[in-house]
C-alpha cells in the first residue's frame, strides 16, 4: 500500500437505499487498488433514512465520514462541504445513485498518477429520452457562445481533482455556485475518460424541470456579463430603429399631411419595446439579485451533525 489517500465525496439527498450499495461498490473497487480511501457522504437535508443509514455505516466502517446539513442546501453546497472536509491527496466527486460507475475509479487514478490535476469522467447520452438529449445539446451550444469558460456536454461533477485543484475550487467562495463552470474556470491540465450512460438504480432524480431551467440560467449568468451587453445592444438597435421610423413618419407628414390610421404600428412598437424593456430589466435583476446575495456573505451550508472535524466551514 502506498501513502496515497483518496477521498470520495458523495452528495446525497434522500438516497437511503443507495448508500449501502455505493459503499459496497467502493469497498470492492479499493480492495483491488493499492491506496487508502475515505468516503465523505454529505447528507443534504434528506427527509428519509439517509442520515440513520450513514450513522450506522460510520459506526461499522472507519473510512466512512458524513456531514449532515440542517436543511437541503443543494448539491453545489454539498460538493463544497465535501471538498472542505476531504483530507485526501485527491478527491473523486460522485453521485450516490450509482449513475457514476465506481469501476471508472482506476482510470481516474491512472490520470492522476500521470500528473493531471483534473481527470474528468465524460458520459455519452445512451438510453436517455431523445428530447432530453436534444435540449441538452442545444443548451451547451448556446451557453458556450455566451459564457467565457467552456462547458462540454456529458461532463458533470464526476471527476477527480488533485489537491491543487481542490484548493483552487475552495478559493472561489461565491455563494451562487455553478460547479461545472468553476471546474472549467480553474483550468489545470485535464484528462478525459469516457463511460456509458447508466440509468438510476433506486429512487428518482432530484431535478425537476424548473430546477433544471434555473440551473441553466445560473450557468449563463454566473459566468459573465454578456447578457447585460446583449440588453445594451438590443436597446441600442431598437432605439436606432425607432429613430429611423420617427424620421420616416415626419417625412411622410411633411409630404402628405397627418394620417390617422397607424394603430397597428403604434401598438406593435409599444408591445415590442415593452417586452424588450421587461426582458432587459429581468436580466439586470438577475445580476442585482446575485450581488445582493453575495454581499450577505452567508455560509454555504450549516452542519447539524458530523463525524468529521467541522472547524473548516
Ligand atoms: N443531490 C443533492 N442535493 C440536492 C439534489 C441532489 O445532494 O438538492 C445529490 C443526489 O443525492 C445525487 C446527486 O446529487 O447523489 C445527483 O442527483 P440526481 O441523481 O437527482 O441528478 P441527475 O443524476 O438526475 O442529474
Ligand atoms: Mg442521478
Amino acid at each position: 500500500m502506498n501513502d496515497l489517500t483518496i477521498s470520495i465525496v458523495i452528495p446525497a439527498y434522500n438516497e437511503a437505499e443507495n448508500i449501502k450499495p455505493i459503499h459496497r461498490a467502493l469497498q470492492k473497487e479499493f480492495a483491488k487498488l493499492s491506496c487508502s480511501y475515505e468516503a465523505v457522504f454529505i447528507d443534504d437535508g434528506s427527509k428519509d433514512q439517509t442520515l440513520k443509514t450513514l450513522q450506522s455505516l460510520a459506526a461499522q466502517c472507519p473510512e466512512v465520514k458524513y456531514i449532515s446539513f440542517t436543511r437541503n442546501f443543494g448539491k453545489e453546497s454539498a460538493i463544497f462541504a465535501g471538498l472542505e472536509h476531504a483530507i485526501g491527496d485527491a478527491v473523486i466527486i460522485m453521485d450516490a445513485d450509482m449513475q457514476h460507475p465506481p469501476a471508472i475509479i482506476p482510470q481516474l487514478l491512472k490520470g492522476y498518477h500521470e500528473g493531471y490535476q483534473q481527470v474528468i469522467a465524460r458520459r455519452n447520452r445512451n438510453g436517455e429520452a431523445k428530447s432530453h438529449s436534444f435540449l441538452s445539446s442545444l443548451y451547451y451550444k448556446t451557453i458556450n457562445n455566451v459564457i467565457n469558460v467552456e462547458l462540454k456536454d456529458g461532463e458533470g461533477d464526476f471527476r477527480l481533482l488533485g489537491r491543487k485543484a481542490i484548493e483552487a475550487v475552495l478559493e472561489l467562495s461565491e455563494g451562487n455556485r455553478f460547479s461545472k463552470g468553476l471546474f472549467s474556470w480553474i483550468g489545470f491540465d485535464q484528462k478525459t475518460v469516457y463511460y456509458e450512460n447508466i440509468q438510476r438504480e433506486n429512487g428518482t432524480s432530484k431535478w425537476s424541470l424548473r430546477q433544471l431551467l434555473n440551473y441553466g440560467i445560473e450557468g449563463i449568468v454566473s459566468f459573465n456579463q454578456k447578457p447585460l451587453r446583449i440588453c445594451l445592444y438590443a436597446g441600442l438597435i431598437s432605439l436606432f430603429l425607432a429613430l429611423a421610423y420617427i424620421l420616416f413618419m415626419l417625412f411622410q407628414i411633411i409630404r402628405y399631411g397627418v394620417d390617422v390610421p397607424g394603430y397597428f404600428t403604434l401598438i406593435s412598437s409599444v408591445l415590442f419595446l415593452g417586452g424588450a424593456q421587461l426582458l432587459s430589466l429581468g436580466v439586470i435583476g438577475e445580476y442585482v439579485g446575485r450581488i445582493y446575495m453575495e454581499t450577505k456573505k452567508r455560509p454555504h451550508y450549516l452542519v447539524q451533525e458530523s463525524n468529521t472535524d467541522c472547524d473548516r466551514e
